[in-house]
């Protein structure tokens, strides 16, 4: 990493074609790889990685394999949980010195279920830029290829591997209107999808996408009791995200609109109240304004109540 890098190693080939890398303003470029598919990568991507002057990446034998098949000849340094807190204060150095350098993850977007938050903070504190090069992510590849509402979306990582810590997590997402989803490994496929099952319903739809954008990509479909009884006793091999769909809206029933009357009644007059609660719930005015005129009359019996 001590060595700035000569101008001849700044290229890149594609298949039998070289090109040549620009040189980048310093900074720290978070560079997304494909997740499977080499094929994936970007042209912005290998310009940064042939420019920069280092690469900091998970595991050099991961990326190495990047490197050779596009020509890069960067040199590499790595940057992993197990080292980050020793290797942060070198890249920031290196920052100081105006250097470029790249950060990459085993695939993928890094800092997404990968090392990198924390860098990228202390990288901006210390008042460096900080530029991502977009790119694959499975999160966003699964999500485009499920067939769910794709408008409201929580992307929660991996589940804790404690079956009570997962469990506590779906809870807090059960009722969440958003498209949920996770990472999860083969071997806890099974138990995660029938906690899932059970904790947000069996006939939530559920998607269970695995070895996106690899050779034998698979999207498999179904409510997630379906999805149990698929994969109970099955582990499937390669990488899988899971995604649900959010959870189905519940009509309102008399005892919402009643809620819903009584807290407008207090700060509006029934025409008025009946007219909100409509538009709310989509029950018709009419109806709703009977049933206030009878609410009102009986808060105001109760009041008379009280008073005598
Ligand atoms: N940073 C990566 C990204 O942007 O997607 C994710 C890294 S995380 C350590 C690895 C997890 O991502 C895998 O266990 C799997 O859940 C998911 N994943 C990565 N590649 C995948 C693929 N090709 N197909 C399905 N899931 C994948």
């Amino acid at each position: 990493m001590e060595h700035e890098q000569a101008v001849a190693t700044r290229r890149f080939s594609i298949g039998e074609n070289t090109f040549n890398a620009r040189s980048i303003q310093s900074g720290l470029y978070i560079v997304s790889t494909p997740i499977g598919n080499l094929g994936d990568i970007t042209v912005r991507a290998l310009e940064t990685l042939a420019a920069c002057d280092f690469v900091a990446c998970e595991d050099t034998r991961v990326t190495g394999v990047l490197m050779q098949r596009f020509g890069l000849k960067t040199p590499l340094m790595t940057y992993h949980e197990h080292n980050a807190a020793k290797q942060r204060p070198k890249i920031l150095e290196a920052l100081e010195a105006g250097k470029a350098i790249a950060l990459v993850s085993d695939a993928g977007t890094p800092l997404i279920s990968d090392p990198g938050y924390r860098l990228v903070n202390d990288v901006v504190e210390a008042g460096h830029s900080v530029f991502p090069i977009p790119g694959a992510s499975a999160l966003l590849t699964g999500l485009v290829g499920a067939g769910l509402p794709s408008d409201t979306v929580l992307f929660a990582g991996f589940l804790s591997q404690k079956a009570g810590a997962r469990q506590k997590r779906l809870e807090e997402a059960k009722d969440i209107p958003a498209t949920l989803i996770f990472y999860e490994s083969p071997h806890r496929l099974s138990a995660t999808l029938e906690d899932m099952a059970r904790i947000l319903g069996p006939e939530r739809p559920g998607v269970v996408a695995r070895e996106l954008t690899k050779k034998f990509e698979e999207f498999q479909r179904a409510p997630l009791q379906d999805l149990v009884e698929r994969y109970s006793g099955d582990r499937p091999k390669g990488e899988i995200v899971i995604l649900i769909g959010p959870p189905a809206e519940k009509e309102p029933d008399a005892a919402d609109a009643d809620r819903l009357l009584l807290e407008a009644l207090q700060t509006m007059p029934v025409s008025a109240a009946a007219k909100t609660v409509s538009k709310a719930t989509g029950l018709e005015r009419k109806t709703l304004y009977a049933r206030a005129m009878e609410l009102k009359d009986g808060a105001s019996n109760e009041d008379a109540g009280d008073d005598g």
